[in-house]
């Protein structure tokens, strides 16, 4: 069994990216500049958006952050998205979700301008992915690509179990997994809340990408011998062992289905630092596009 090391590749990541900075500076360029919109005081929104700002920081980037207060309305929330469409010092941004529950959030995401947004969540920029077409992939699955990609891991007529279909992760994990590319090309099953005998389906996996945010739901008896198995879930549990009072658990049973697998994503560590990395790398390919 191999682990796959999340915060090394997305070190490796960032790292690369920098020596892209620099090359762009050396050539008289602009250095990409990615603003992310917070509206209102949710706690794990603002450890993302700390998280964000410091990763630009790391690689060279600027970054803007706009706080907006929670009473914010959908048409002022509107009218900031045009300000930052229009705003040629800008070449990308995110609104962080999820949004108070008074904005529609498809909404503003239908108005963020497709070139910027390199959350990948414009229907344009889903309807590009989904036609294999180069576009912004969204950053999770795109995370995901990466670590199949960077570890070698043949992808190519095998059989892929997706478990969840969020908008965010699982759906676009399975059309990733399916295009004719590499990684992908694989026989890809998409489970949910509505399957019936998900176990028969994940025995027959040799891919399981499991994004459902249940805690330890994938046990070893239902994983076959040599899967890949790549855990997305993670949720905050307590813990009466650990300083802060919880710990963070992914959507496997890691102690026993890991001896089972050939390749695995440890929770915290795995899939969870790949995703600012991602957002980076989009957001490079937003300047790169233009100049
Ligand atoms: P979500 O809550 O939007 O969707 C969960 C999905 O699970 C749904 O599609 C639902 O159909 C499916 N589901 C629920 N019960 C099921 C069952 N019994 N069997 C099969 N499918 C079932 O999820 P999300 O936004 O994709 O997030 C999933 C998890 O991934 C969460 O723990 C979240 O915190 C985590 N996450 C991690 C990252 C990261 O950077 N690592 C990014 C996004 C989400």
């Amino acid at each position: 069994m191999q682990l796959i090391d999340g915060k090394k590749i997305s070190s490796d990541i960032l790292d690369e990216i920098m020596i892209q900075v620099k090359e762009l500076q050396a050539r008289g360029k602009k250095v990409p500049h990615l603003a992310t919109v917070l509206v209102g005081d949710d706690g794990a929104s603002q450890t993302y958006v700390a998280a964000k700002v410091k990763a630009c920081e790391r690689v060279g980037f600027e970054s803007t952050l706009v706080r907006l207060p929670e009473s914010t309305s959908e048409q002022e929330l509107l009218e900031k998205v045009n300000e930052l469409n229009a705003n040629s010092a800008i070449d990308a941004y995110i609104v962080q979700m999820p949004l108070p529950k008074h904005i529609n959030e498809q909404k503003i995401i239908e108005s963020i301008f497709p070139q910027k947004d390199v959350d990948g969540f414009h229907p344009q920029n889903v309807g590009k992915m989904a036609l294999n077409l180069p576009t912004y992939l969204p950053a999770t699955p795109y995370g995901i690509i990466q670590l199949l990609k960077r570890y070698n891991i043949s992808t190519e007529g095998k059989h892929c179990v997706v478990i969840g279909r969020s908008n965010i992760v699982g759906s676009p994990m399975s059309i990733l997994m399916a295009r004719n590319s590499n990684p992908g090309n694989c026989t890809v099953t998409l489970c949910h809340s509505k399957t019936v005998n998900l176990k028969e389906h994940t025995l027959l996996a040799d891919i399981i990408i499991i994004a459902l945010g249940r805690p330890e739901f994938l046990t070893a008896n239902m994983v076959k011998q040599g899967a890949v198995v790549i855990d997305v879930g993670i949720t905050r549990v307590a813990s009466a062992q650990t300083k802060s009072g919880f710990k963070l658990l992914g959507d496997v049973k890691f102690d026993e289905v890991a001896p089972k697998c050939s390749y695995i994503t440890p929770v915290p560590g795995g899939v969870g630092p790949m995703t600012i990395a991602s957002l980076l790398m989009n957001t490079l390919l937003a300047v790169n596009s233009k100049n």
